[in-house]
């Protein structure tokens, strides 16, 4: 059967999206983003990971997270992406902003793996040839790495840019001392750290705990938040226990165990209360971390267009009464 092609929906930037700066730099990114860790491997049906991705472009979602590793297998989410990418959205690259990065294991031996300038720049240039692009818009340290010199992993992000491999630079997870150094380290040689990743969800604040969210706004970073439905428990989904084919029962990160009796009171409470107020719980929950003014954009995962569909009527969502803001703590018992 001969595939019809794509063309992008030409109302894409009138389909309710809304843009962000990210910290004191010129880039606007979508307040959400699509991330493809999980659903988008060669695992799962590419048709399915299509449509994801050609609902998001439509709904004026230009930002896609991926990152070396992302499958499973590992490359397999930067190959799904690049067959799209490929297939319909080459014409539209100048409107994209894609992202990846190195930081994990992804190759055997002594240079596959954290953040040393050989992994970095061997990663990068694999993740190009899977995508089929000439550049990404950001590439990141995926993890902090205790062994390397943080000069060595920082500088090889600046000659990266310098080389125009990525236009920006970026960080996901790195403790708020290193974070400093790095800001400061980025931003004097001329090339500003773009964007932080890191976990910010209802359920898990750490970054405001560690002060590494008021750190990076203070550096005029972006923040932007991963797993913001906390994998999937912020939403319809783990009401009535753990369903076939969740991230849970597939078990991985999101482990059964973690599913207690007293988590699911809290997201029937928080679930009440996002009916109460209009909304499904992914876009009350996605919402309250958007109502936070150092937040650039939440990336969420799904594992289907009716997911997202769901998640990107966030952007929408009324603001937050001081009295539903003091439920939300008090069901998170905080
Ligand atoms: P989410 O918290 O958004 O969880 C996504 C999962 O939640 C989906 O796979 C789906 O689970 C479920 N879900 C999503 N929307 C809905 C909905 N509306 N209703 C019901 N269920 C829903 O994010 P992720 O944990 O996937 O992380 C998002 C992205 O962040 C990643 O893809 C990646 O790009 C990035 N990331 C970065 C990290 C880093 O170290 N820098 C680490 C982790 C993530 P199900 O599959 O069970 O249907």
């Amino acid at each position: 059967m001969i595939e019809p092609l794509y063309r992008a929906d030409d109302n894409r930037y009138e389909n309710g999206m809304q843009y962000t700066r990210a910290g004191r730099s010129g880039i606007l990114l979508p307040r959400v983003s699509l991330g493809m860790w999980h659903n988008f491997g060669e695992v799962d049906p590419l048709q399915r990971s299509k449509e994801i991705i050609h609902y998001a472009f439509d709904h004026g979602v230009t930002s896609f997270d991926l990152a070396n590793n992302y499958g499973p297998g590992y490359g397999t989410a930067e190959e799904t992406f690049g067959y799209v990418f490929n297939k319909s959205l080459r014409p539209y690259r100048d409107e994209l902003f894609i992202a990846s990065k190195a930081g994990y294991d992804m190759w055997p031996g002594p240079y596959g793996n954290w953040g040393s300038r050989k992994y970095l720049f061997a990663s990068l240039d694999q993740s190009l040839r899977r995508m089929g692009l000439e550049y990404v818009d950001v590439f990141y340290s995926h993890r902090y790495d205790l062994e390397t010199p943080l000069e060595e992993t920082l500088q090889a992000l600046v000659d990266i840019v310098r080389r125009g491999k990525a236009l920006y630079a970026g960080i996901s997870r790195w403790p708020l001392e290193a974070t400093r150094f790095a800001l400061q380290y980025l931003s004097e040689r001329d090339v500003p750290c773009l964007l932080f990743q890191d976990r910010y969800n209802i359920l898990d604040r750490h970054v405001i705990e560690s002060g590494v969210l008021e750190t990076i706004a203070e550096g005029g970073c972006g923040f932007v938040s991963f797993s913001p439905l906390a994998q999937g428990l912020l939403t319809n989904k783990y009401l009535n226990g753990i369903p076939e084919n969740s991230r849970a029962a597939r078990g991985g990160h999101l482990k059964a165990e973690q599913i207690t009796p007293e988590l699911i009171a809290t997201i029937r409470s928080l679930n009440t209360l996002a009916l109460e107020r209009g909304e499904t719980l992914a876009q009350m929950a996605l919402s309250w971390v958007l109502a936070d003014k150092r937040v650039t954009s939440v990336i969420v995962g799904a594992s289907s267009v009716a997911q997202l569909a769901d998640s990107l009527k966030s952007v929408e969502a009324p603001g937050f009464s001081d009295d539903e803001l003091e439920l939300i703590e008090k069901y998170c018992n905080l």
